[in-house]
């Protein structure tokens, strides 16, 4: 969404230890893909710990009402600091996350208010901001459900079979593991959106 509008993208990633580090080899692929450049930087695994999704062994079932052991503490709002450095320090226009609040998976930095509260920092934070033209922050998918970003995704061309939403792939070739609340959230989209995820999972046929 961001490449039909800018001539210009610069798509950002994280290594932070996380199980899903797989995500970093498909987020190159589709950066190259949209003629974006990719740039990834670190944060030490040592701010997550305790996060279910930084931490080694089993994944925990979620608790209905409860954020899952599976948030990361402050992540959006790190992840956040990062590109508005970047995007200050390069002029650019806008900021883009792909949060979603409408599926709500119980993460608080995934929410309308976090939106909100993040776009009147960027405002009195920043250079840009005191001078009147703040970075803008862009959430397309905040509101979409998970069957309406899978249409739109596909009315874009995205190539679905490189993007990866699993906790806990598999080892080498990341295949999805299929039983993580990360899959049965990206299985209902697909499902909703009437389209067959192109995504290999553990146990699938090649
Ligand atoms: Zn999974």
């Amino acid at each position: 969404m961001a490449r039909r509008e800018s001539r210009t993208v610069v798509a950002l990633s994280f290594e932070y230890g996380q199980r899903h580090a797989h995500e970093l080899a498909c987020a190159a692929r589709l950066a190259e893909d949209a003629g974006a450049e990719h740039v990834v930087l670190g944060l030490s695994p040592r701010l997550f710990r305790g996060s279910a999704l930084v931490d080694p062994g089993p994944l925990p079932a979620p608790t209905p009402g409860t954020i899952p052991a599976t948030y990361v503490p402050a992540r959006n709002t790190l992840l956040l600091a990062h590109a508005l450095a970047l995007a200050e320090a390069r002029g650019a226009r806008d900021v883009w996350i792909g949060v979603n609040a409408v599926d709500y998976g119980g993460y608080p930095d995934c929410r309308p208010e976090f939106v909100e509260a993040f776009a009147r920092l960027i405002a009195v934070g920043t250079r840009a901001g005191v001078e009147g033209a703040p970075v803008r922050l862009r959430t397309p998918l905040l509101r979409m459900s998970k069957g309406e970003i899978v249409r739109r995704g596909v009315a874009l061309g995205v190539d679905f079979a490189r993007t990866s939403t699993c906790y806990d792939p598999r080892a080498g070739d990341g295949a999805a593991c299929g039983a993580c609340d990360a899959c049965h959230q990206r299985a209902t989209g697909f499902a909703a959106a009437g389209v067959v995820d192109p995504r290999p999972r553990v146990g699938s046929a090649p």
